[in-house]
C-alpha cells in the first residue's frame, strides 16, 4: 500500500462512573460473576504456544481467601530460553512489518478493550488486585487504552523526526530501529496499565519482548495478551513467563541477546536486575537499555493558608484509594500548627467513615492489601506507629476473610521518623505538624527526608508560597502538584516518573518513555557523489 497515514488522534478514554441502573453497572455486575465461576488457566505463553508446566501459582482475591480466581503455570529457566528464543526468532519480521500494520494491532486492541472486552478486565482487576469499579475502570481500562493510542501516536510523531538539514545533493534521513536484542518486561502487582504497557511500549517501536508479569495481574495480564493476539500481534512478538521473578530473571539477563528492561517495582528488585545485567555485560552484545520506575514516599505539604478541605479530599484519595498501593500515594504529610486542631477532626471524621471491605460490594471504598507478605509487611508499620506515634483514627488490621487494614492517620513528633521516610505501601499516612514559622524549614525537611523523588504536593492559597515550594522541592518530586493530591496522573496529561531512589525517570505516558526503545539508524544518501578526491586548495 502507497500513501502516508495519517493516525487517528488519540483522546484520553472517558471514564464510565457505573452508578446504580446504568448499562455498564449491569454489564459490569455479569462480568463478576463470570469471571469468579471457574478459575482461570493462565499457562506460560511462548511463541504463541500454550506451555502448562504444572508448577502452580495460584491466584486468589485479596479479599476472600476462598475465592480461587486463576492457577498459573510457573516457566522456569528453560521457558524462559525459549521464550527468548522466540522472541529473537520473530525480531525480523516484526520490525520489518510495516508501521501502520503494526500501529493498527494496538488501536484494534485498545477499541476491543474499552469496547466488548471493558466489563470483564474491569471485573478481574476488582477481583484480582481488590480494587473499586472506579479503581479498576482508571486503571485497567481508561489508562491501558490511553498507553496503547497514545504510544502509537508518539510513536508515528518520533518516525516524522527527521534531520533539520538537507543541503543541495543531498538527502538525510532516519530509520528508528528496534534494539539490537529482546526486551526484560518485568511488572508489578499493582497497575494492569502498567503491566501491559511495559511489553507493548517498546513492541510498538519494533522490539520483541519477554514478559514476567506478577502474580496478581496474571489473569489480566493473559486476557489482554490474547487481546492483542484477536487484533493480529504475530506469536512470539510478546512472550508470557508467569512466576515469582528470580529464577526468570536469572535466565533472561544471563541470556546475550537482552537488548533491553523494562521494570516498574520496588527499589531491591531493580537493583538487583541493574546490578545482574552489569554483572554480564561483557556477554551481551549491546549495552541493554534500562528503564526502571520504583517506589514513592509521596508527601503533601500544607501552607497555613491552604483550603482545608481540600487538602481533607487529598489526603483520604491519595492516601487510602487502592489501600494506599500506589507508588504515587500520599503517605507523608505536614501540617502548620494553626489549621491541625480543625484538620484533626476532620480527618479523623472523614476517614472513620471510610468503609473497608469486598470491592463488589459497591459501597466499601478499600479493598484488601494484595497478599499477606504486604499484610505483614504494613502491619509491621501499624505495630512501629502504635509503638512511636500517636494514631488519630484506624490502626485495626484483619487477616480473614481477607488481608484487611483499615485507613489509618498517624501523628509522628519526629519529622525524620522512619514512618516518614520509608514506603509503607499501604494505608498509612503520616502526619509532621510544623510551626507556622518553619515553613522554609519544613521546605528543607520535605525536600530531604526520603530517598525517593517520585510525586508531591503543596496545598496554599498564598501565590507566594507555591512559588517557593515549586522551586525549592524541584528535585524532591518528578510528578508535582498544586492543591491537588499527587496521585491519578493521567497519560498525555501529567507524564508520569520520579527521580532518586524513584527511578530512571523516563516519562511513563509520553514520547520520552517511547524514544528509549529505538536505536536510530541515519541514513546519508548522496544524490550527485563526487567523482574527484581534490580539493581546490590542494592546487597550491
Ligand atoms: P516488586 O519489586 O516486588 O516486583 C515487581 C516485579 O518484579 C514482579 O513481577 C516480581 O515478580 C518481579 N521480580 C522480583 N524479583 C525479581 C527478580 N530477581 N528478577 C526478575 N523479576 C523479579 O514490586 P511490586 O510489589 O510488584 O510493586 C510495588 C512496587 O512498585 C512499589 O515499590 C511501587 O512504588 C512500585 N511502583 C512504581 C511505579 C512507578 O511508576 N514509579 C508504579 C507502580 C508501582
Amino acid at each position: 500500500m502507497d500513501g502516508i497515514a495519517s493516525l487517528p488522534e488519540p483522546q484520553n478514554e472517558p471514564v464510565l462512573d457505573h452508578a446504580p441502573g446504568s448499562p455498564e453497572r449491569a454489564a459490569l455486575e455479569r462480568a463478576l460473576r463470570e469471571v469468579a465461576a471457574e478459575p482461570m488457566q493462565v499457562p506460560a505463553v511462548i511463541g504463541g504456544e500454550r506451555i502448562e508446566t504444572g508448577r502452580r501459582i495460584e491466584v486468589r482475591a485479596p479479599h476472600d481467601h476462598d475465592l480461587l480466581l486463576a492457577v498459573g503455570h510457573e516457566a522456569g529457566a528453560r521457558e524462559v530460553q525459549r521464550a527468548i528464543e522466540a522472541a529473537e526468532a520473530a525480531r525480523a519480521a516484526w520490525a520489518a512489518m510495516p508501521f501502520e500494520a503494526r500501529a493498527a494491532i494496538f488501536l484494534r486492541a485498545a477499541d476491543e478493550l474499552s469496547g466488548p472486552m471493558r466489563a470483564r478486565i474491569d471485573a478481574i482487576t476488582m477481583l484480582a488486585q481488590s480494587k473499586t469499579i472506579h479503581q479498576a475502570e482508571i486503571d485497567a481500562v481508561c489508562e491501558l487504552a490511553d498507553f496503547l493510542r497514545f504510544n502509537v501516536w508518539w510513536a508515528e510523531r518520533i518516525q516524522r523526526t527527521q534531520p533539520e538539514r538537507q543541503p543541495r545533493g543531498v538527502w538525510n534521513r532516519m530509520d528508528y530501529r528496534p534494539l539490537d536484542g529482546f526486551v526484560f518486561a518485568v511488572t508489578p502487582f499493582n497497575f494492569l496499565s502498567i503491566a501491559v504497557n511495559l511489553p507493548t511500549a517498546p513492541a510498538i517501536m519494533g522490539n520483541t519482548v519477554v514478559w514476567k508479569p506478577s502474580t496478581a495481574t496474571l489473569p489480566g495480564s493473559l486476557m489482554m495478551l490474547e487481546v492483542l493476539e484477536r487484533a493480529g500481534l504475530p506469536p512470539g512478538v510478546i512472550n508470557l513467563v508467569p512466576g515469582a521473578g528470580p529464577e526468570q530473571g536469572e535466565a533472561a539477563l544471563d541470556h546475550p541477546a537482552l537488548g533491553g528492561i523494562h521494570f516498574t517495582g520496588s527499589v531491591p528488585t531493580f537493583q538487583w536486575l541493574w546490578q545482574r545485567a552489569a554483572q554480564n555485560l561483557p556477554r551481551y552484545r549491546c549495552f541493554p537499555r534500562i528503564v526502571g520506575e520504583t517506589g514513592g514516599k509521596d508527601f503533601a505539604l500544607v501552607h497555613p493558608s491552604a483550603d482545608l478541605e481540600a487538602v481533607v479530599t487529598a489526603v483520604v484519595r491519595g492516601g487510602y484509594e487502592f489501600q494506599g498501593q500506589k507508588c504515587s500515594a500520599l503517605s507523608r504529610l505536614y501540617v502548620p500548627a494553626s489549621l491541625w486542631p480543625r484538620l484533626r477532626e476532620r480527618l479523623a471524621d472523614e476517614i472513620a467513615a471510610l468503609r473497608v471491605g469486598d470491592p463488589t460490594d459497591f459501597s466499601n471504598f478499600l479493598g484488601a492489601v494484595v497478599d499477606e507478605r504486604a499484610w505483614n509487611k504494613i502491619t509491621g508499620y501499624l505495630q512501629l506507629a502504635k509503638e512511636e506515634g500517636e494514631i488519630i483514627v484506624g490502626g485495626r488490621a484483619e487477616r480473614e476473610p481477607g488481608w484487611f487494614v483499615w485507613p489509618t492517620l498517624v501523628r509522628l513528633d519526629d519529622p525524620r521518623h522512619r514512618l516518614m521516610q520509608e514506603e509503607i505501601f499501604g494505608p498509612i499516612v503520616s502526619v509532621h505538624v510544623y510551626e507556622d514559622a518553619r515553613w522554609e524549614e519544613t521546605l528543607r525537611l520535605v525536600d530531604t527526608t526520603s530517598p525517593y523523588g517520585l510525586t508531591g504536593a503543596v496545598f496554599a492559597r498564598d501565590r507566594a508560597a507555591i512559588v517557593q515550594a515549586t522551586e525549592r522541592l524541584r528535585h524532591a518530586a518528578g510528578n508535582f502538584y498544586v492543591n491537588d493530591k499527587p496521585t491519578g496522573a493521567v497519560v498525555a496529561q501529567q507524564p508520569f516518573g520520579g527521580s532518586r531512589k524513584s527511578g530512571t525517570n523516563d516519562k511513563a505516558g509520553s514520547l520520552w518513555n517511547l524514544i528509549r526503545w529505538t536505536s536510530p539508524r541515519c541514513v546519508k544518501e548522496n544524490l550527485l557523489p563526487p567523482t574527484d578526491w581534490r580539493y581546490p586548495f590542494l592546487e597550491g
